[in-house]
């Protein structure tokens, strides 16, 4: 249909199972190490902190994993999401270039993130674990794993990076609306916490600390578990309902996707988007490019080193394969909280190493430029990490401008910013700056990765 700018799927057409990427890839990721042996990590070491179900998925080489029917059952509160033609930006840039973005704030978190919130607290229960830790940023997979646990009638406890939770009380407020305990972190609940407190009083802390926290927590009590809101393979492979939904809805709309974007922190909203693009791309010869980006602030894919490397401070999470700035780096505190990881995602990485994903790092300020515009053409304020996602892809658009070519762009908006409008703040009022960051800064953290100790 011409002139169509929301495509939208029925709750029947929520899909019925995930894709996982593992089936299809030329080459999988190294194995996860053990911390303290450095061997290939099992099952068994696993289970003190992830549910059976989970940890079945994370391995698993089958293509296609069955959604559970209570899962989808609460997918449909505001699953399907919509696909919408930018029509408007388009005319703004007045560019031949065809923008498509696929939705993600319309769930009740505002971001991709109940995706894999949902289906973590479920399999968890199924097993009879009724508590989980978690850290979280800047807030959003907070509110989303306390959203997920109340579903199911389970209790939650976050530790937040104390910056955000001085600087962005309102998530933190939603979290505790879900009946969650919050903790600002470095905290005095754990021995990690305590650690780093009495090294520096004043901490602003980070997700590496954060996340040694939680997994501290989980690993020291049998009744409860820990989850994680990107990064693992799991989680990619929940997400992947973005991109399944995605690629149904550019069918309908008649076009296929010349460049499929989205902004990668940890790559869940990115694996999730693309995944099902790369098995077309894979499997079927589809000529699609996959491009992630990233803030030059915290350029892991594109700086970065392609290494084994803690998940966290302390140490105390298995190796993982991944590209990496250095688990002791500490990021500038750029307003896109979510894409201040100093790793990634192993599948994203060895995508990206093999050639098969493409990466890309932006400035804060060209960002928060595309944000505006895009918000001012489509009526909605994005989050600043979708953002990235935005400008790459209005850079995409203009390259079809000159160009002359009538190229189709996709890209994940995943999620809104209602709760970040303090850094809209920032930037209106010209307190914002772009921070790429210093070679020997990059430099000092990667000479502490594990095998150069
Ligand atoms: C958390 C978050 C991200 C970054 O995480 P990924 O795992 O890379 O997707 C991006 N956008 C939003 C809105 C987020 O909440």
């Amino acid at each position: 249909m011409s002139g169509e700018v929301r495509i939208l799927l029925t709750e029947k057409e929520i899909p019925t199972h995930w894709y996982n990427i593992q089936a299809d890839m030329p080459h999988l990721p190294r194995p996860p190490l053990h911390p303290a042996t450095g061997q290939p990590v099992g099952p068994d070491d696993l289970k003190a902190i992830f549910p059976l179900g989970l940890i079945a998925q994370e391995v698993s080489g089958e293509r296609w994993v069955e959604i559970p029917e209570e899962v989808r059952e609460i997918y449909r509160l505001w699953r399907p999401s919509p696909l919408c033609r930018a029509r408007r930006l388009e005319k703004a840039l007045d560019t031949p270039a065809r923008i498509y973005y696929k939705y993600e704030g319309v769930s009740p978190a505002g971001s991709h993130k109940l995706n894999t919130a949902v289906p973590q607290a479920y399999f968890n229960r199924q097993e009879g674990v009724m508590r989980l830790t978690t850290e979280t940023g800047a807030g959003q997979w907070g509110v989303a794993l306390s959203q997920a646990c109340n579903f199911f009638g389970m209790s939650c406890t976050v530790y937040m990076v104390k910056v955000s939770y001085e600087q962005k009380p309102y998530r933190r407020s939603m979290m505790e609306i879900f009946g969650s305990t919050v903790y600002a972190s470095p905290s005095d609940q754990t021995a990690a916490g305590r650690k780093i407190l009495a090294a520096d009083p004043g901490s602003p802390g980070s997700l590496g600390i954060a996340i040694s926290e939680a997994v501290e927590e989980a690993a020291g009590r049998e009744d409860t578990n820990y989850a994680l809101g990107s990064v693992l393979n799991h989680v990619l492979l929940h997400q992947s309902v973005i991109g399944l939904e995605a690629r149904e809805q550019m069918a309908r709309a008649g076009h296929y996707p010349d460049v499929v974007i989205a902004c990668c922190g940890g790559g869940s909203n990115f694996g999730g988007l693309a995944f099902p693009f790369a098995y077309d791309k894979l499997v079927r010869g589809a000529k699609v490019r996959l491009m992630a980006v990233e803030p030059s602030a915290c350029p892991t894919l594109t700086r970065g080193e392609f290494a084994y490397d803690y998940g966290d401070v302390a140490g105390l999470t298995p190796l993982l394969s991944m590209y990496t700035l250095g688990s002791e780096f500490m990021p500038p505190g750029i307003h896109a909280g979510g894409l201040r990881y100093h790793g990634d995602s192993p599948l994203v990485s060895q995508l990206v190493h093999d050639g098969i994903v493409e990466a890309r790092a932006l400035d804060q300020l060209p960002t928060f430029e595309a944000a505006v515009l895009f918000a001012r053409s489509e009526g909605t304020v994005p989050a600043p990490e979708s953002a990235h996602a935005i400008r790459a892809a209005i850079d995409e658009a203009l390259a079809a401008k000159e160009a002359g070519e009538a190229r189709t762009i996709l890209f994940n908006l995943s999620g809104h910013g209602f709760l970040d409008l303090p850094s809209y703040d920032a930037y209106l009022s010209g307190r914002l700056q772009d921070y790429p960051l210093p070679g020997e800064a990059l430099a000092k953290s990667l000479a502490h990765l594990p095998q150069k100790k």
